[in-house]
C-alpha cells in the first residue's frame, strides 16, 4: 500500500504543513522520494542528521543493539547509557549527565534543576528565569514560555510564573533584569530557530560574570548549536565561556530521539532520587546511537573539517549573492550558517525553500527571511557544490 501527501490531512493532526513529496530513502547527504527524485539535503532533519542519512556506523551500532537490549526502564542502568555518558564527561566541563529523549525535555531537565539548586540553597524567592527574545527552547509548555516567542507560547492559558525576556545581545536590556532573586539564566550561544544570529563573545562573557556576581547559575542550550556543529563539539567551547549546565539533543544521536543535561557533580546532588525522571531517558538503544555519533565527531578530522566545508557553504553563497543581489549577510557558527535576505526579498525566504526542492534541493528557514543551512558535518565538498548550484538556479529563478 502507498501513501501520499493526502493521507496526511486525512489521518493527522493539522499542526505541520509537510511538503507535497514524500522522501522515502536517504543515503549521506542525499534523499529520494516515492517517484525516485533526488533531493541535496541542506537541512539535515533540522540539524538532526549530524552525519548525514544512513551513516554505516549509525547502522551497525543500531543493529548490533537492536538484538541485544532495547530498553529497561530507569529501574536499570544499562552499559551503552553510561559509555555514552562517559564520553560527555571526558570532552566537556561537565562531570555528571542526564538522558531524555529530546531538546525541549532536556532543557526541562535543565531549568527544573536550576531552580531547584537555587530554591534549596537560598530559599524560595531565588526562581526567576532569564531568556532572551526570540529565543526558542522546545514547545513544552514551560520550555515554550520561556523561548520567548508569544506566537508559540499564547493561546494556552494560564503560563508558569516568574520567567522574564532580555533583548539578545543586547547587554542592557539584560543587566536591567538580573538581580539577587535570579535562578538561571538560559541562552542559545547562537539563536538558530531566531534567525541564525551568534552571540558576541563579550556578551556570553558578561553574562556569565553577572551570574556568579548574582549567585544565578547559566544554562547554554546548546540543542543545534552542539554535537561538531559549531567545529568544536560544543559551542561554549568556541567562545571560552563555560556554563554550568547544557543542554543538548538534535545531533546527538544523529537521527535517533535522545537529549541529554550536563552538569557539575555540585549542582547535580539537587536531583536527588526521585525529584525528576523519564521513562525512555537513557534507553541502551538510543545511547548506542548516539555513542557511535560521538566516537565520529570527536575525531579531530571531522571537527576540522567543519571548519572547512563551512568555509566552502560560505564563500559559494557569498558568489551566489554577487551574482543576483538577494542577500543582506550571510552568517553563523561551523556548519549552522543563515543568509538573510535583503529588503527587497523580505519574507520570500519560503519561495526560495520552495523552489531550491524543485530543483532538487532541501534547505531550511529560520524565519521568514532568512535560509538556514544545517547539512551533514561530513557532506562531500562535491554534494555541497552540486547542492548550491541547485540552489541557485531557485534564487535565479526568484530574482528573474
Ligand atoms: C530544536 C531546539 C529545541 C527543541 O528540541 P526538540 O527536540 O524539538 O524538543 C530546543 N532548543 C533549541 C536551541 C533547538 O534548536
Amino acid at each position: 500500500m502507498s501513501f501520499t501527501r493526502a493521507d496526511f490531512d486525512q489521518y493527522m493532526v493539522p499542526n505541520y504543513s509537510p511538503a507535497a513529496f514524500v522522501p522515502v530513502r536517504g543515503e549521506g547527504s542525499r534523499v529520494w522520494d516515492q517517484a525516485g527524485r533526488e533531493y541535496i539535503d541542506f537541512g539535515g532533519g533540522i540539524a538532526v542528521n549530524s552525519l548525514g542519512h544512513c551513516h554505516p556506523a549509525l547502522v551497525k551500532a543500531l543493529h548490533e543493539q537492536g538484538s541485544k537490549l532495547w530498553h529497561l526502564s530507569n529501574v536499570f542502568t544499562n552499559e551503552p547509557a553510561l559509555a555514552l555518558a562517559k564520553k560527555l564527561v571526558d570532552n566537556t566541563f561537565a562531570e555528571r549527565v542526564f538522558f531524555c529523549n529530546s531538546g525541549a525535555e532536556a532543557n526541562e531537565a535543565a531549568l527544573k534543576l536550576a531552580r531547584r539548586a537555587a530554591i534549596e540553597r537560598f530559599g524560595e524567592q531565588k526562581n526567576k528565569v532569564l531568556a532572551a527574545y526570540n529565543s526558542f527552547h522546545g514547545r513544552t509548555f514551560f520550555t515554550v514560555c520561556v523561548g520567548g516567542q508569544t506566537k508559540y507560547s499564547d493561546g494556552f492559558g494560564p503560563k508558569p510564573e516568574g520567567i522574564f525576556h532580555f533583548d539578545y545581545n543586547d547587554l542592557d536590556s539584560f543587566k536591567a533584569l538580573i538581580d539577587d532573586d535570579t535562578a538561571c539564566v538560559i541562552i542559545e550561544p547562537i539563536q538558530g530557530e531566531g534567525g541564525v544570529t551568534p552571540a558576541d563573545k563579550a556578551f556570553l562573557q558578561a553574562i556569565r560574570d553577572l551570574c556568579d556576581k548574582h549567585n544565578a547559575f547559566l544554562i547554554f542550550d546548546e540543542v543545534q548549536s552542539g554535537n561538531g556543529r559549531s567545529g568544536q563539539l560544543f559551542a561554549y567551547q568556541h567562545y571560552g565561556v563555560t556554563p554550568d549546565i547544557l543542554s543538548t539533543a538534535k545531533g546527538l544521536g544523529g537521527g535517533f530521539p535522545i537529549g541529554a543535561m550536563l552538569t557539575t557533580e555540585n549542582l547535580a546532588k539537587h536531583l536527588a532520587v526521585g525529584t525528576h525522571g523519564t521513562t525512555y531517558g537513557g534507553n541502551p538503544l538510543a545511547c548506542a546511537v548516539a555513542g557511535a555519533v560521538m566516537d565520529v565527531i570527536t575525531d579531530p578530522a571531522v571537527l576540522s573539517g567543519v571548519a572547512a566545508k563551512a568555509e566552502l557553504v560560505r564563500s559559494k553563497l557569498t558568489e551566489i549573492g554577487q551574482r543576483y543581489p538577494i542577500f543582506k549577510e550571510v552568517r553563523g557558527l561551523g556548519l549552522l550558517i543563515g543568509a538573510e535576505l535583503n529588503d527587497q526579498y523580505k519574507g520570500r525566504a519560503r519561495d526560495v525553500l520552495n523552489l531550491s526542492v524543485e530543483e532538487g534541493a532541501m534547505i531550511l528557514m529560520a524565519g521568514p527571511d532568512v535560509l538556514r543551512f544545517a547539512p551533514s558535518l561530513v557532506m562531500p565538498d562535491a554534494d555541497i557544490v552540486e547542492g548550491l548550484a541547485r540552489v541557485e538556479r531557485a534564487i535565479a529563478r526568484v530574482v528573474g
